[in-house]
C-alpha cells in the first residue's frame, strides 16, 4: 500500500487550499527511527495549504503520535507525546529568508521545491520538536558514570538543531 507523500507544486498546494492526511510507520522515517529508543508505532500526519491576506502561501503541518525516547539520566525508554504544529512559509527556492523571519518562532520558511516529499519534512519537524536531551520529567534514578550523554546519539542531535537554527 503505498500512499501518496510528494507535493508536486506546493504553492499551488497553497493556493487551493490542498489538504493531505495519512499516518506513517516510525521505521519509514529513517533518521528519526535511529534515534529512538525504539521504532514501533507510527506519526498521523496532515499537511493543509492556505493563503493569507497579504498573498503569502504557507502549510501547515501537523503531527502526532507516541515516541519512545530513552531518558538520558537513567538510561531507560519512556514515552514521549509527539504534538506538533508547525506553519512553514513558503518562498520560491534561492531566496534569501529575511532576518526578521529566523526570529520568529512560531513560524519557519521553506523553500517551496517541487515534489516536496511531505515525509522528509515531517521527520525534519518532528527532529525539530524533539527534546535536545529527552529524560522523565521526574527522574530520580542516579546518573551513570561515564556520561553516558557524550556517547548519545541525541548529542550529535543536539549539534545538527543549533547548526540549523543559528539565530
Ligand atoms: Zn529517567
Amino acid at each position: 500500500m503505498s500512499q501518496r507523500c510528494i507535493v508536486s507544486d506546493p504553492f499551488r498546494f497553497a493556493a487551493e487550499g490542498r489538504k493531505i492526511s495519512g499516518t506513517v510507520p516510525l521505521l519509514r522515517l529513517n533518521r528519526l527511527a535511529d534515534i529512538l529508543f525504539r521504532s514501533e508505532g507510527e506519526v498521523t500526519y496532515a499537511l493543509s495549504g492556505d493563503v493569507e491576506v497579504d498573498g503569502k502561501a504557507f502549510l501547515t503541518l501537523q503531527a502526532s503520535g507516541a515516541l519512545a525516547l530513552q531518558c538520558q539520566r537513567c538510561l531507560s525508554g519512556f514515552e514521549w507525546p509527539l504534538a506538533l504544529e508547525a506553519i512553514l512559509h513558503l518562498v520560491k527556492p534561492g531566496t534569501p529568508i529575511p532576518d526578521e523571519e529566523l526570529e520568529i518562532e512560531s513560524s519557519d520558511t521553506i523553500e517551496a521545491v517541487a515534489d516536496m516529499d511531505v515525509l522528509a519534512l515531517l521527520e525534519e519537524e518532528i527532529l525539530l520538536a524533539m527534546p535536545i536531551v529527552p529524560r522523565h520529567e521526574d527522574c530520580d534514578a542516579p546518573h551513570p558514570e561515564g556520561g553516558a550523554d557524550k556517547e548519545s546519539p541525541f548529542a550529535a542531535l543536539a549539534g545538527l538543531r543549533r547548526d540549523s537554527r543559528a539565530h
